[in-house]
């Protein structure tokens, strides 16, 4: 059997190469990481998950919900890994982000015909009968974006934001609660309550904050989904309230009245050492970062941990350049996956990963190439990213499926959405046995 080369061992990279060492398959994996990290990455693992430590939802009311629904049927690593690794999170799936990693890398490292190779990868030979995967993900830079932008027509570019992360023991418990929107599933979010008064200061000084301004930063490029709290607040005095810091479902329970405002924060560790603030992406200057998240009634001391910051975000143009299996039309040993053909998410990256690690196997025992159901959750991300006349980063959400349906009720429309993917899904594991 020819060998498969994989650049980049995140959140895509791992799952080609687990379904290919699976197979007995000969793979090397080029990682950078320890010797040179991009500016978010920080750990020495795969799979690192650089923001969040959520999976986001399980719900199978929700896209991610079926997403992963989907992955696990697919025997997903990741999701392997995050059962083991979790930490409670309501009805999301969050997990303890260094053990997660290590046990994504401990199994794919030991596999015999697994080789990891720590290097950073400038260009690639692609004169050879080996099969190349890139999968160097939104933060791909350097002598290797430089060849990259050769062969596939330039990049496309859009920025994405980080939150900061602050210490459990800072969080003052005699203003702030614990407790799930609703009182659903217990009480895994520790709430901040705002007053109005409290929170009219607080948008007043975050509108007059310091950011980091970067040269060619462009407003119209930041994803709706990870826009920085400063540029939500800059397009109305409610909209916080509304958006991330809205407070239905909740009672302050030094009042039992509903706050004006609440500020969520989620743990990173199963121990509660580490919050995250929900919503808090930003590209305020860390002095002000400070200055502003202790303008939260109960983070007065809060202790930051690791400051949010704002990236660059790269992908391809996927629609022209890769033909519907993510492999370069032009060289045919070549196939992308992850973040860099235009999927958004850390599972939507892994999902990709799945795609064409399987598509790899097929090809080196003589099978036919093969798309998934376009009414599956994977199925509808991968033709959106390979066909979009437009492509943006795309995210996992029912709008993809393309199936029509009368229901107007969005919960049972949504019920009905899922139970379809899944079905199909089923069946198309059970054709490929
Ligand atoms: P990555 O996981 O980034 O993996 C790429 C790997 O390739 C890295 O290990 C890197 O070291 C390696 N590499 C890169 N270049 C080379 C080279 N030349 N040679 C060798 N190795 C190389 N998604 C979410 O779902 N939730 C979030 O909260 C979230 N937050 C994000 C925050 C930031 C700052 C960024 C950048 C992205 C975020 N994403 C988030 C989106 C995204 O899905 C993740 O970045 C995801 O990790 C992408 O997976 P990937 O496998 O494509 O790339």
């Amino acid at each position: 059997l020819k060998r498969v080369n994989i650049v980049g061992a995140g959140l895509a990279g791992v799952e080609v190469a687990w379904k290919l060492a699976k197979e007995g398959i000969s793979v090397r994996i080029f990682e950078q990481k320890p010797l040179k990290f991009s500016p978010v990455h920080k750990s020495k693992y795969f799979a690192e998950l650089v923001c969040s430590n959520s999976l986001k939802s399980e719900s199978l009311e929700n896209a991610e919900g079926v997403l992963k629904q989907e992955m696990k049927m697919l025997d997903s690593i990741i999701l392997h890994c995050a059962e083991k690794h979790r930490v409670p999170a309501g009805k999301a799936l969050a997990v303890e982000r260094e053990g997660f990693s290590k046990c994504i890398t401990d199994i794919i490292s030991s596999f015999p015909t697994v080789e990891v190779i720590n290097e950073e990868v400038k260009s690639i030979d692609l004169d050879t009968n080996e099969i190349w995967v890139i999968a160097t993900g939104p933060t791909t830079d350097g002598e290797f974006a430089k060849w990259l932008s050769k062969i596939t027509d330039g990049f496309l570019n859009f920025f994405d934001a980080v939150a900061p992360i602050i210490s459990g023991e800072s969080i003052n418990f005699d203003v702030c609660f614990f407790g799930n929107r609703y009182g659903e599933g217990g009480g895994d979010y520790v709430n901040c309550p705002m007053t109005k008064e409290e929170y009219e200061r607080f948008h007043e000084e975050l509108l007059k904050a310091e950011k980091i301004e970067m040269k060619d930063f462009d407003k119209s490029l930041l994803f709706e989904r990870c826009q920085p709290i400063e540029e939500i607040a800059n397009t109305g005095k409610k909209s916080l309230a509304y958006g991330p810091l809205r407070p239905v479902g909740f009672l302050d329970p030094r009042t039992g009245k509903r706050p004006y405002a609440i500020v969520q924060l989620r743990k990173e560790d199963e121990a509660g050492n580490m919050y995250n603030i929900v919503g808090f992406q930003t590209r305020l200057k860390w002095k002000e970062q400070e200055r502003i998240i202790r303008l939260i009634p109960g983070l007065e001391n809060a202790e930051i941990l690791r400051y949010g910051v704002m990236h660059r975000n790269t992908y391809i143009n996927t629609p022209k350049v890769l033909d519907k299996y993510l492999r370069h039309k032009k060289y045919r040993n070549l196939f992308f996956a992850g973040q860099i053909v235009g999927v958004e998410g850390y599972l939507e990256s892994a999902a990709s990963g799945i795609y064409v690690g399987l598509n790899i196997n097929r090809v080196l025992n003589g099978k036919e190439l093969i798309t998934f159901p376009e009414k599956t959750m994977i199925g509808a991300l991968i033709r959106y990213v390979t066909t979009a006349t437009d492509l943006k980063p795309m995210y996992a959400n029912f709008g993809l499926v393309n199936v029509k349906t009368e229901l107007r009720n969005k919960k049972e429309r949504r019920k009905f959405l899922s139970n379809i993917c899944i079905e199909e899904m089923k069946k198309f594991v059970d054709m490929l046995k």
